[in-house]
Order: C-alpha cells, then sequence, then structure tokens
C-alpha cells in the first residue's frame, strides 16, 4: 500500500515493554509510573462524570482547566497568557506536538531537532511533508551546540524542536541557554515547539527553564506540558499547548480536525486538582528520592552513570560490562537478568550505538530495589 513513512516500524518502547512482560522483568523501558495517582484525582473525575460532564467539551478545551493552566505559568514561569485565545487541551503532549508540526510545516519546509531526540519529533515533520535537520548535542553532555544550531538555520527554517528536561538524556536547559537561543533567532521568524513534559521533574534546587520566562522567547513558542507525567496518569493522554494567539490561531485550525476535542470529565476532574498547586510543587523532592536512590543502588555495578538532572531518566554507559550492541544489551539484559531499559541508539538518526542505555526510575521504591538487586551482579 501507499506509505507515508516507509522507514517507521513499531516504536522501541512497545517493543521493550512486550519483551519485558514476555520474560517476567523489571520494566524498567518505557517511560511510565508503576504506582497509582492521587486518590483524590481519581474523586474529581468521578464527580465530573456523575454531574453529567460526559458531552463534547469546547473545541479549545474546558474554561476551568484553560484558567487554571494560566494562573500555573503567571505564577511560576512569569509570562501571562490569555486562556481563551492562547491555550489549547490536547490528548497528550504527543497530539500537541504533532499539531503544531502540522500547523506551520509546509512541503519543503525545515525543522531543526537536537539528535538525540524522542521518537515522534521526526515521522511528525515527515508526515507534514517537511525536511527534519538533526543537529547533534554535544557528543558527552547532551548539551546544546549553539554554533551548531545556528549553522543549520536556512531561509527554510521554520521551527526548532527543544525538549527540556530532556528525554533519553536527562539534561537540562538554563537560563543561559534560552538566552544563547533567543539571540540566536533574534534575525529570524523561526518558531520554537517546546517539548517541556518534564517541567516538574529537575531536580538540585534547579528551576526549570520554560521558553515562557523569555518574553522574546514566549513570543514565538508554542509551550507544550503533560498532565500524564506531572499526575502520574500517561494512560489519560491529556496535555496542552500554550502559544501567542496568533500562532495559537493555526494550531486550533489544525486541532478542530484532528482529534476536534479532548475528554471533557477528565479535563474537568484536572481543572479541580490543578487549584491546589501542592502536587506539582512536591514532585521534585518526590522524583529526586528516586533518582538518589537507583543511582547509589547502581554504585556497585560497572554501569557509569550519566548526570540525571531532570525528567525521570537515567543514563548509563555498560561497556565495561558487554561488548554487545545497545539494543543486543537490552534484550540480554531483558531476558537474562530481568530489567528492561531502553537502547539510546532509538533516538539518533543514524542509530549509533555507543553502549548506552535508559532506564526509567518512575517506580516504586520496591520496583526499584527489586532491579538493582538483579543489575547488582553486574
Ligand atoms: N515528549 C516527550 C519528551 C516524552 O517523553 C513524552 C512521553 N512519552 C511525550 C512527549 C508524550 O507525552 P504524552 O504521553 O502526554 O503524549
Ligand atoms: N515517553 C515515554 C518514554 O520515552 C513513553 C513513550 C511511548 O510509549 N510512546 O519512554
Amino acid at each position: 500500500p501507499p506509505t507515508r513513512l516507509p522507514n517507521v516500524g513499531t516504536t522501541i518502547f512497545t517493543v521493550m515493554s512486550a519483551l519485558a512482560a514476555e520474560h517476567g522483568a523489571v520494566n524498567l523501558g518505557q517511560g511510565f509510573p508503576d504506582f497509582d495517582c492521587d486518590p483524590r484525582l481519581i474523586d474529581a473525575v468521578s464527580q465530573s462524570m456523575r454531574e453529567g460532564l460526559n458531552q463534547y467539551p469546547p473545541m479549545i478545551g474546558v474554561p476551568a482547566l484553560r484558567d487554571g493552566i494560566a494562573a500555573k505559568i503567571a505564577a511560576l514561569y512569569h509570562h501571562r497568557y490569555d486562556a481563551g485565545s492562547e491555550i489549547t487541551i490536547t490528548a497528550g503532549a504527543t497530539q500537541a506536538i504533532l499539531t503544531a508540526v502540522l500547523a506551520i510545516t509546509g512541503p519543503g519546509d525545515e525543522v531543526i531537532v537536537l539528535d538525540p531526540c524522542y521518537d515522534s519529533y521526526v515521522p511528525n515533520i515527515e508526515l507534514a511533508g517537511g525536511v527534519a535537520v538533526r543537529v547533534p548535542l554535544t557528543e558527552g553532555s547532551f548539551r546544546p551546540d549553539f554554533a551548531a544550531i545556528g549553522a543549520a538555520l536556512t531561509p527554510r527554517t521554520r521551527a526548532i524542536i527543544v525538549n527540556t528536561p530532556h528525554n533519553p538524556s536527562g539534561t537540562v536547559w538554563h537560563a543561559s541557554d534560552l538566552q544563547a537561543l533567543a539571540e540566536l533567532l533574534r534575525p529570524t521568524e523561526v518558531v520554537v515547539i517546546g517539548d517541556e513534559v518534564y517541567e516538574h521533574m529537575v531536580y538540585d534546587g534547579v528551576a526549570h527553564a520554560s521558553m515562557a520566562t523569555v518574553p522574546e522567547l514566549a513570543a514565538r513558542s508554542f509551550v507544550i506540558s503533560s498532565f500524564g507525567k506531572t499526575y502520574h496518569v500517561t494512560g489519560w493522554k491529556v496535555g496542552y499547548v500554550a502559544a501567542p494567539a496568533p500562532l495559537m490561531a493555526e494550531f486550533r485550525k489544525v486541532h478542530q480536525f484532528n482529534v476536534f476535542t479532548v475528554n471533557t470529565p477528565m479535563q474537568h476532574g484536572l481543572a479541580r486538582h490543578l487549584a491546589d498547586p501542592a502536587p506539582y510543587r512536591e514532585l521534585p523532592a518526590f522524583y529526586q528520592h528516586k533518582r538518589d536512590l537507583f543511582r547509589s543502588g547502581l554504585g556497585g555495578t560497572r554501569f557509569r552513570l550519566l548526570p540525571s538532572e531532570g525528567s525521570y531518566f537515567q543514563c548509563v554507559d555498560y561497556s565495561a560490562i558487554s561488548s554487545l550492541g545497545e539494543t543486543d544489551f537490552c534484550r540480554w539484559l531483558t531476558a537474562e537478568i530481568g530489567v528492561a531499559a531502553i537502547p539510546l541508539s532509538a533516538f539518533y538518526g543514524d542509530g549509533r550505538d555507543q553502549g548506552l542505555v535508559r532506564f526509567c526510575y518512575a517506580k516504586r521504591d520496591e520496583t526499584l530495589r527489586s532491579a538493582l538487586d538483579r543489575l547488582s551482579t553486574l
């Protein structure tokens, strides 16, 4: 049959989760929590369902949820979005990113992604008929290389996708990185698509560097986040995008024919839950504990730990343990040791093998301990 994505197969996350299930392995591969959300959130959603909030919501999302998001962004990042014209509720960040790309990318337009990157970006750009330009992050540190980004800008560049905190590396951008990006883009009309789904998972007292914190960047950015990550409900698939009104108008043209609306009772339940800032304010300490537990447990092994400044991912270099390629090592680790991980090669355009894998530590402490027991022999 005709195909728009000839090189795309089943995602590595699905493949590794299936392999973990087959071998009864502890699944530290695909990124999702193995614990439940706050019961008050379930109550808030059930209450919304019982109140009959079960039909189509407004196309752009439930007003109370958009108001809550605008207030939260203003409090945290000091940028005031208009809840009516500048915020839209989406079916997770995945749909927000695809819709943003489709809204502004035409045939032959170039969109810069920073390699390694989340696996949906490049297929999204290709579906829009655009050309993905992969600019490598600095080797070893995974930090942005602004000289390389500058060199990749052309008159055809429509957008750049920036992901901080970063999946898979766990690095975070700092205020100085945002300044460098703002300066680089000043003479251009390049749009920034800020994938900030891990915005509340930044550790060691560091503040999340949202595109919304810099007025010059906010003026040209889609800022995207996901309640799936923030409230431990990845299966609900509710997220949002904030952008200046002219960009948002283009976004909504696509959104209305893409999903049209996002499920109503979840939006009302999330709006009620969002009124209390405590849950997302407590998130950094909650995950920092898990990061530290996991990292100290790996301390006695031959894995070399990379920094994990943010996100819920820990990358390790296993080259002192095995000479297998990354995918083979992950299969071996799952089948023989009983712990699933994701090969970093899955996030690169050229599928390069560097002896690096990614673990997800969004797990109960007992799950992490059981994984560490199994890994302690290595
Ligand atoms: N971007 C990144 C970097 C992610 O890790 C994820 C989680 N899979 C997403 C986007 C998608 O988020 P959602 O589940 O809300 O669609
Ligand atoms: N974001 C998660 C990860 O990187 C899961 C993504 C997915 O299953 N598509 O593991």
